[in-house]
């Protein structure tokens, strides 16, 4: 078996979990069977003393081909585990949900994704668990906003339309001391820019629809951890709630992992081409971008980030709803629609609203996927020049 300790991104995302060729397949088969039969008793019983790999007793608690994909995830995140769930929300309600009781209090970023925000806020209340939301540039407000009662600090960093970053460091540090735990959504960075775990995050979480599925063709989420918080997950909610991924779908998520470096550096290089010309332009009143020389937590970025991906937005100055409708519907590389992650550039418009921004504003959000920057430059041009 060779050792894997001191392999980098790129070797891991080939290799890891893959030591043992079944038949000579290069690629691992999908194992799309839903249960595991055992030659006797004593095989039985120790199976479904589950912990976790070999042997598999039935696939809604674990499955060879999850695991593979399972197994890298959690090595390009730095953690001990990562279990793959159906989509983004269910490793994220399923992540909130262990972290609650009765009569306990979680502290969220305010501009976080907004099912997050509504699961926490409206639907919480029902357990009488309670919140409070923070804009989270500034970790004292985190503090603050923390009782005793708090159990959960939620953070999302950067935030997926205005880009704001929390100091993980801090946040994690001031947690463990006060024993709260600490969830973070790292969709924006893909585990090959951001590693909240070094940081002292205890729960990683992403949508895999979005970077690790790369393809807008899945629907799947991944939630990474120590081995000790993945055996409690294991014994308490994994059976009862029953989200995790089918195989299939986790043999997607394997397939993009290994060139997801490559796809991350080219969409890092036409984001920062696509900003850097907004930036220019006399229709934009801002453009807010993980990888501006000037974005306003530089320091911070820095520090914890190694790299930004393919999200911006921008102000129009033109805050007509007719013409940033007019510009938008022009756009023809960049098709109006959600999501992100695939080889496609996209389009959101929204009026967004947060703690510090009382008053709406239109927001244009622009995935920059795998067409050439010029490409894409021409499209908005033209698109600009239509909004008049
Ligand atoms: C899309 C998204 C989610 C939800 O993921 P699904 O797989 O659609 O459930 C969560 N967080 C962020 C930042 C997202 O962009």
């Amino acid at each position: 078996m060779p050792d894997s300790s001191s392999w980098r991104p790129e070797t891991l995302a080939q290799h890891l979990g893959e030591e043992e060729y079944i038949l000579g397949a290069v690629t691992p088969p999908i194992f799309q069977n839903s249960t595991f039969v055992f030659e006797n008793w004593d095989q039985f019983m120790d199976a479904t003393e589950y912990r976790g790999g070999p042997p598999y007793h039935y696939s809604r608690m674990s499955n060879p081909t999850c695991e593979a994909a399972e197994v890298k995830i959690a090595a390009l995140e730095g953690t001990e585990r990562c279990k793959l769930f159906v989509s983004g929300m269910a490793a994220i309600s399923t992540t909130i949900l262990a972290n609650v009781k009765a009569g306990a209090h979680v502290v969220c970023v305010d501009s976080c994704y907004g099912p997050t925000k509504q699961f926490i806020q409206d639907y919480l209340p029902k357990f009488d668990v309670s919140s409070t939301y923070v804009v989270g540039e500034d970790p004292q407000e985190i503090f603050d906003a923390c009782r005793p009662e708090t159990t959960l600090i939620y953070l999302e960093s950067p935030t997926s339309i205005v880009f704001r970053l929390q100091d993980l460091e801090a946040v994690g540090s001031f947690a463990r001391s006060k024993g709260i735990t600490t969830a973070i959504d790292n969709t924006y960075s893909s585990p090959l820019y951001q590693n909240p775990a070094k940081f002292g995050i205890d729960y990683v979480l992403h949508t895999g629809s979005k970077y690790l599925g790369g393809h807008s063709d899945l629907i799947a989420g991944a939630m990474c951890c120590s081995q000790e918080k993945m055996e409690t997950f294991t014994m308490t909610e994994l059976p009862v709630l029953g989200n995790t991924l089918g195989p299939f779908q986790a043999w997607l998520v394997l397939r993009t992992l290994r060139t997801l470096h490559l796809k991350i550096k080219a969409i890092e290089q036409t984001a920062n081409t696509v900003a850097a010309w907004l930036k220019t332009r006399p229709e934009v009143e801002q453009v807010f971008h993980v990888g501006l020389d000037d974005h306003p937590q530089k320091c911070l970025r820095d520090k914890q980030m190694s790299g930004s991906t393919g999200l911006l937005s921008f102000v129009p100055k033109d805050q007509r709803r007719e013409s940033v409708r007019a510009m938008t519907e022009a756009m023809r590389l960049y098709r109006i629609g959600v999501s992100w992650g695939g080889h496609e550039s996209l389009v959101v418009p929204l009026e967004f609203q947060a703690l510090d921004w009382p008053e709406k504003k239109w927001v244009v959000r622009l995935y920059n996927g795998l067409e050439h920057p010029e490409d894409l430059i021409a499209d908005l041009d033209q698109a600009f020049a239509k909004a008049k």
